[in-house]
């Protein structure tokens, strides 16, 4: 849970204050990461977890004070485990001041393994998160979420802080899925896995200040593999229209010579 350095190439680091998720997607790397290395359900620890009613009232997702420690059947100290329900949606109340904790500047994916906007989400959870990016303004904060209407809705309710250093991405594998966009907010699209060609930008809508693309990888990457025309109409619109371009590293055998990664120049960790 701490802020880790990522492999994750549009990031310099992710930070998981909150993790979990109850969308579906078949993709998903984290919900395969911690069903194989997280704690299975018949050793869930009892201590360090509180379980609460989500922001629907009706299901648990709970709130962990500190890691969690997972014992031998003898009583005896196994290991600890930052997932101490597995992939269901927990707040790591404990890491809310790492960000402080780190000085040099990073560009942070927060909330790498799961989504923090998830409708059952409480306010609560993501005013807590915002405020602890608030006091460590020294790095930039990358939000994603495949449901970025909640975006929408906490800007109504003045709860979505407008910030140089708080971009707000939306999840969007084909161009039927909703985006946010608000002037004022820094925002970015994440076409990954793309699964479609991606035209929305042709139209000349000012969409995004960033895009990242990405191929799908794991298991139904053979099956899923993006098409060269895709990305190709992509990286020229993006081009007339002067927003960056981020293709991951998924994308560079396909792309050959035309392989590129832009990022806007507010994201300065890695320089
Ligand atoms: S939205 Fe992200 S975290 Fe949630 S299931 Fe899909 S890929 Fe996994």
């Amino acid at each position: 849970m701490n802020i880790h350095k990522s492999k994750i190439d549009w990031c310099t680091h992710t930070w998981n204050p909150v993790t979990g998720c109850r969308h579906d997607c078949e993709y998903c790397y984290a919900r395969r990461f911690i069903d194989r290395f997280g704690p299975k359900p018949d050793e869930w620890p009892d201590d360090a977890v509180e379980a609460i009613r989500d922001a629907t009232d009706y299901m648990d997702i709970y709130v962990s004070g500190r890691p969690a420690r997972l014992n031998n059947p003898d009583g005896s100290y196994k290991r600890s485990t930052g997932y101490p329900r597995g992939f269901a949606p927990t707040l790591h109340a404990y890491t809310l001041d790492y960000p402080e904790k780190r000085l040099t500047p990073a560009d942070i994916f927060v909330t790498s393994m799961g989504d923090l906007f998830g409708e059952w989400v409480p306010d609560e959870w993501i005013e807590r998160v915002f405020t602890a990016c608030e006091k460590a303004p020294q790095h930039t904060y990358m939000f994603l979420t495949k449901n970025p209407t909640r975006y929408g809705q906490l800007h109504y309710a003045g709860k979505l802080p407008q910030r140089p250093n708080m971009w707000y991405g939306s999840t969007a594998a084909t161009e039927e899925r909703p985006i946010f966009r608000l002037e004022g907010y820094k925002t970015f699209i994440s076409i990954e896995p793309i699964l479609g060609p991606f035209s929305a930008l042709e139209e000349g809508r000012d969409i995004a200040d960033l895009i990242i693309v990405g191929a799908m990888t794991g298991p139904t990457a053979k099956r899923d593999a993006p098409r060269r025309e895709w990305i190709t109409a992509l990286k020229e619109t993006c081009e007339r229209q002067h927003i960056p371009l981020f293709m991951k590293g998924s994308l560079e055998k396909l792309m050959g010579s035309d392989f590129i990664q832009q990022y806007p120049a507010e994201m300065k960790a890695r320089v």
